[in-house]
């Protein structure tokens, strides 16, 4: 067994419910959601941050984001995506995970 949550989540040992999947990646809800919607997704292969991931998997990020984002129902008002990396970044997981938040106007946290 893992000791890292995301892979026990992605191994599917936590029962976590699984909003959309394919090989590579894995969506399901944040379990403290800072918007009305707050999907985690992670690479079902475990890499510790951004900088870790294997070119190859991230290439196939947008197209999951894509698909995810219409299933949601929110590709058309938008949303925004958000990694943290590291100790000043907020990282808390380190199975490296991308977070999609929408359902509202998010503002702009670039000049706050
Ligand atoms: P980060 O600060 O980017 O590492 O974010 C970790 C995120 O994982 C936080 O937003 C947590 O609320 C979320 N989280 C932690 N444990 C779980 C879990 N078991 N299921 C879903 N989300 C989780
Ligand atoms: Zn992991």
């Amino acid at each position: 067994m893992s000791d890292c949550l995301f892979c026990r989540i992605a191994n599917k040992e936590l029962g976590t419910e699984v909003l959309m999947e394919n090989d590579y990646f894995m969506a399901f809800s944040d379990i403290n959601p800072k918007a009305p919607v707050h999907v985690l997704i992670i690479p079902k292969k475990h890499f510790q941050d951004i900088t870790d991931i294997e070119g190859d998997i991230i290439a196939k990020l947008p197209d999951f984001i894509k698909e995810l984002s219409e299933k949601l129902g929110v590709s058309e008002r938008g949303f925004r995506i958000i990694t943290n990396k590291g100790k000043d970044g907020g990282q808390i997981i380190f199975h490296t995970h991308f977070h999609l938040l929408a359902g509202k106007d998010l503002g702009d946290l670039i000049k706050e």
